[in-house]
């Protein structure tokens, strides 16, 4: 059948045995093998996925950098796009066929965060970067051959070609829409855009800087020129990210290696005393830092985008927060995915925010070695994986 998607009557309700890259360990190149993905149990969704990408998340989940959350075998992944093969009971709102893309911080629109404006955390369905299993019955939806349990990871795990995941987890796109560039909202690009417009939400006329110019950085930087921002400031040590960087909104580049000083204070003397806001988008305590001091006194916001590892406390003293300076993290750029994110991919559909521009590379799945290389060599913003 096109796309690959096999004929969903002849696979609904039964066992699927298709393709994935498993993580054996931290750093082990993955190891494409035959799993099975078990039919979609009560509130969950089996989709088929066409497009995965890589975040530094993955990267980050696949070294093992934080110790507590590795567990393998695995199927990590956690940025695609595919179609709905089947459903499981009670799903109402998603049927087979749909176009979706998986959301790593899902929204079941009935627990107190949910039903609560303020915040994009989820009771049932929110990110957790410890949970390896369903949460319908705390077992995992993926088997090898022999029939030992693979892990989930993110509530998504995209690098399959099958994947079971919450209904909760799921946002059901315009079929009209391009899937392999909606994957980008999946994760990198909706983290950016919405950390500008609905954490900062940044003004016209202002000023701001951001730390790491990958897919998250840059998708700030095109989150922040939509709104009008006139001075976009891109810090990153990899100079090569300053040519894509240009293309994307960002008008300044500072790599620190190029000055002896911080870069916190070639920011403030470029802008009067500091930007409006900045973005920290490298998951580095150091850069942290630099981006919280590079702000404006009086009324600077800095907004956290990196994963951090643990056991590292935030990089300020309590005072330094008398200077009216501000922090503050997100996950997932704020978006109530379910909710929200139909119309962010109908904005970007308008041209709202430049997609293609984030798509540096393509490879077959068969190639996710090759593409996580690209990713540490600094080549890539997203390397497209087609399944
Ligand atoms: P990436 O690897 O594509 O980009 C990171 C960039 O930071 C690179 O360009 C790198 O050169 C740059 N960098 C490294 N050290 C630096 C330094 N000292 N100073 C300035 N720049 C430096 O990663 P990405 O996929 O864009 O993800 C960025 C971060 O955001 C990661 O930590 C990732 O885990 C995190 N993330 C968070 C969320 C969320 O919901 N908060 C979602 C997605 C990704
Ligand atoms: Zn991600």
């Amino acid at each position: 059948m096109e796309n690959g998607l096999r004929n969903p009557s002849e696979t609904t309700g039964k066992v699927i045995t298709c393709k994935a890259a498993i993580t054996w360990g931290p750093g082990e190149p993955f190891v494409m093998e035959e799993v099975r993905v078990d039919p979609p149990q009560k509130m969950e969704v089996r989709i088929k996925i066409l497009f995965t990408s890589i975040c530094h998340t993955d990267l980050s989940a696949w070294q093992g950098e934080n110790e507590a959350q590795r567990a393998y075998p695995r199927i990590l992944g956690h940025e695609a796009s595919g179609i709905v093969e089947s459903v499981g009971e009670g799903v109402m709102d998603i049927k087979k066929g749909d176009h979706v893309v998986p959301i790593f911080n899902g929204e079941c629109g009935d627990c107190l965060y949910c039903k609560c404006e303020k915040t994009n955390m989820c009771e049932r369905a929110g990110v957790d970067p410890f949970m390896t299993v369903m949460v319908n019955d705390g077992k995992s939806r993926f088997s090898c051959k022999e029939g030992k349990p693979i892990f989930h990871f993110l509530n998504t795990s995209t690098f399959s070609e099958y994947t079971v995941v919450e209904s909760a987890c799921v946002v059901k796109i315009d079929p009209d829409a391009s899937l392999k560039t909606m994957t980008l909202l999946s994760c990198g690009v909706s983290t950016g855009v919405g950390a500008a417009w609905n954490i900062a939400n940044v003004r016209a006329g202002s000023t701001v800087a951001i730390f790491g110019l990958g897919a998250v950085g840059l998708a700030v930087a095109e989150g922040a020129r939509a709104r009008g921002a006139t001075k976009i400031i891109g810090v990153d040590i990899n100079p090569n990210k300053f040519i894509k960087g240009r293309a994307m909104g960002i008008t300044d580049t500072i790599n620190p290696r190029d000055f002896e000083k911080p870069v916190h204070e070639c920011i403030r003397e470029m802008t009067g005393g500091g930007v409006d806001y900045s973005f920290e988008c490298a998951g580095i305590s150091e850069v942290l830092r630099e981006a919280f001091l590079s702000t404006h006194e009086g009324w600077g916001l800095t907004v956290i985008l990196g994963i951090h590892t643990s056991p590292k406390l935030l990089p300020l003293h309590p005072m330094e927060l008398f200077t009216g300076r501000v922090i503050i993290a997100s996950v997932f750029g704020g978006f109530k995915g379910k909710t929200q994110l139909p119309n962010f991919a109908k904005e970007c559909m308008q041209g709202v925010v430049n997609l293609e521009e984030f798509i540096t590379h393509e490879l077959p799945f068969e190639k996710i070695n090759e593409a996580f290389q690209l990713l540490i060599d600094g080549k890539s913003v997203r390397c497209m994986l087609h399944l």
